[in-house]
């Protein structure tokens, strides 16, 4: 196990090494999926068994049960970000509220985020109603302003929310208690989940419902009625993407999303008398205001699972697992921690890990079926995917399956983001913003100020 400790600003490590990812530990034992090893032809192929496969999968199955559906997994369901991430299972939308308005006006944006907010108790009903016990606890969001220049942009945007209420210091308090407090913004609207336990009780409801799924079994091409391994295929009238990160490494998609690395450390479990003194009661998953996003849930077996961006973008928008491991962001995310909660400092690391996420050039995710070419997809969540996966399934359902439907009608429905530009542009436009973003909290820390100019200057980035 990895022992950190935290003193005057320095990290220091002993007692051998933390283990990788958390939720690992509760993995249901089961035998690997069989490989496509045959030509064979189903009704509908998905191409990932990630969150979005799986409940796309679900979705018709449950529509449709006598449909032949097949899933084509690389390595194993869950592999991906589904398996690894914060357990965030939030009304979060990557497009903000804002931009989505200018883009498709007032009705269709708010339709977008009530669709969003129910997609967090949907997923909390349909666990609950098939059993799946994925440690699901609706607490909220605490947006904590950990400085004083935080508090504008977390307050201004706490207004300009349907759902977030804006908490005084005093209030903000009696939820949570870090070392610096200048208010937080509160909403209902988010649970804490244990991501493993959710993809592998999606996996097995998938299975008993008929959905076949071949693990090990990277698609090498998909065209339209027929996606291809090297060892068979699978034609089908319908094929779904979901590849999200990971569709930058299939033909012809090397610029339609951007892979970017979150990563993620835990403690040990922490007593009932530290958690009495950090708060954080019932659950609530939380942030602060800086740029270079953080974010944390007490887990329900009451360790802190705790990430953070801050990772590199690799030239040519490169996947590889050595990538999941950066001792410096580590670092970083560990002296976080013990910053934001000084009653921590003692706590071992036990866990680190790390995964790519999927960004599309305009942060909006999309979900499309074009009926002529039967070829379908979803992605682009940024970090915001665990409850949208599902809205993105059950829509990708209703198009397949020809159902106008209330979500068919929601406005990232057929939405197409313009590519990334080519590198060597996309590499140093994406780590100036990282560096913009880590610069303007070093400034803001120290001054106590907005870091306005810097601010700008990503926003002109990220256009
Ligand atoms: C560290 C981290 C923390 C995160 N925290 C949160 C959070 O707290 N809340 C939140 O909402 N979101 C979070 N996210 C994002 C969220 O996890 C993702 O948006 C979501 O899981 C995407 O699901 P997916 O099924 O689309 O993609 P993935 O889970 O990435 O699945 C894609 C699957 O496709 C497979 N695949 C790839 N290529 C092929 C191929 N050629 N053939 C066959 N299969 C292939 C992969 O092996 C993988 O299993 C986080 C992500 C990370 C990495």
């Amino acid at each position: 196990m990895l022992r950190t400790t935290f003193s005057s600003g320095q990290i220091s490590y002993s007692e051998g090494d933390a283990h990788g990812c958390l939720w690992d530990e509760a993995r249901v034992p089961r035998a690997p999926a069989a490989e496509l090893r045959a030509n064979i032809k189903r009704d509908v192929v998905i191409v990932g068994g990630g969150l979005t496969g799986l409940w796309s999968a679900l979705a018709l199955k449950e529509k449709r049960p006598e449909l032949g559906v097949a899933i084509l997994e690389a390595a194993q369901c869950g592999f991906g970000a589904s398996g690894r991430n914060g357990g965030w299972c939030s009304a979060l939308f990557p497009e903000e509220m804002d931009h989505l308005t200018d883009r498709v006006g007032y009705d269709l944006a708010a339709a977008q985020y009530e669709a969003m907010r129910a997609a967090v108790t949907w997923v909390g009903e349909f666990t609950t109603r098939h059993g799946i016990e994925c440690d699901f606890h609706l607490g909220g969001t605490l947006m904590l302003a950990t400085n004083p220049a935080q508090v504008d942009r977390l307050r201004t945007a706490a207004e300009h929310s349907a759902d977030h209420t804006w908490l005084s210091t005093e209030h903000a308090r009696v939820r949570v208690r870090p070392a610096h407090l200048f208010g937080a913004s509160y909403t209902p609207n988010c649970a804490a989940i244990h991501p493993r336990k959710l993809v592998d009780g999606l996996v097995a409801l998938a299975l008993e419902r008929g959905v076949e799924i071949f693990e090990q079994s990277p698609v090498t091409a998909i065209s339209p009625g027929s996606a291809r391994t090297s060892h068979g295929s699978v034609q089908a009238p319908a094929i779904l993407r979901c590849t999200e990160a990971y569709t930058t490494t299939l033909k012809g998609h090397r610029r339609t999303l951007l892979p970017i690395y979150s990563l993620m450390i835990a403690t040990e479990p922490l007593t009932e008398s530290t958690w009495d003194r950090i708060g954080l009661a019932n659950r609530e998953t939380f942030s602060d205001g800086r740029h270079l996003l953080i974010y944390g849930q007490r887990t329900a077996d009451n360790r802190f699972a705790f990430g953070g961006r801050g990772a590199p973008y690799h030239f040519g928008s490169r996947i590889s697992s050595g990538f999941d491991s950066e001792p410096g962001v580590f670092d970083n995310l560990a002296q976080t921690l013990y910053s934001l909660f000084p009653q921590v400092a003692q706590a071992a690391i036990t866990h680190r890990w790390g995964g790519p996420l999927g960004v599309s050039r305009d942060w909006t995710a999309s979900v499309g079926f074009d009926r002529i070419s039967g070829l379908g997809w979803a992605g682009g969540y940024v970090g915001d995917g665990v409850s949208t996966t599902s809205l993105a399934g059950r829509t990708l359902a209703d198009l397949v399956l020809q159902e106008d439907t209330d979500l068919t009608q929601l406005p990232w429905v057929g939405h197409r983001s313009r590519h990334w530009e080519p590198e060597p542009f996309r590499f140093l436009g994406v780590n100036a913003g990282r560096s913009l973003a880590a610069t303007a909290d070093w400034f803001e820390d120290r001054s106590q100020r907005p870091a306005r100019r810097t601010e700008w200057l990503m926003k002109q980035l990220l256009r």
